[in-house]
């Protein structure tokens, strides 16, 4: 360990025992595995705290519908999605205003709407736009029961 650069050694988060006789591509499975096990770690832990938060009105919200109104009072601080989530929707071809429910004209700036497929898309792009961090989750059951999409608020 007393080898490696400075730089380095700071973003060393375990150590495993590799024998000697270990190959170089043991060591790299090894070192993948641990990454994605702490990667898998963390991401549970987020959406726990994400659904739990949500649920007692903690400055959490999940699901598309108040995602979007979050999104349209600039409150979303973090927001956080499956990857492979389809949300079909409707876009203000004037202001971009996003939302699920289907209404003839815009509520903001009487523009037309537009049927969009990948509403996490445009959702994240605003979130973006604000500001905000996105965390894209490749599986997860506990948020996929939360409709997939949910959102750390910043007020
Ligand atoms: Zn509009």
């Amino acid at each position: 360990m007393n080898i490696l650069p400075q730089t380095i050694l700071k973003k060393v988060i375990s150590t495993f025992n590799a024998e000697i006789s270990s190959g170089e591509k043991d060591v790299l499975a090894m070192t993948l595995k641990i990454l994605e096990e702490l990667e898998g770690e963390k991401e549970r832990f987020l959406i726990e705290d994400l659904v739990t938060r949500s649920m007692k009105n903690m400055m959490a919200v999940i699901g598309m519908e108040d995602i979007l109104a979050s999104l349209q009072e600039g409150k979303i601080r973090e927001l956080v999605f499956l990857k492979d989530l389809k949300s079909q929707g409707f876009k203000c071809a004037n202001c971009n205003f996003l939302t699920v429910q289907a209404s003839k004209s815009c509520p903001y700036c009487s523009g037309k709407f537009e049927q969009v497929h990948y509403m996490v898309d445009y959702a994240a792009q605003k979130a973006v736009e604000q500001g905000a961090l996105i965390e894209v989750i490749t599986k997860s059951d506990e948020l996929g029961r939360a409709g997939g999409i949910g959102a750390f608020l910043r007020f």
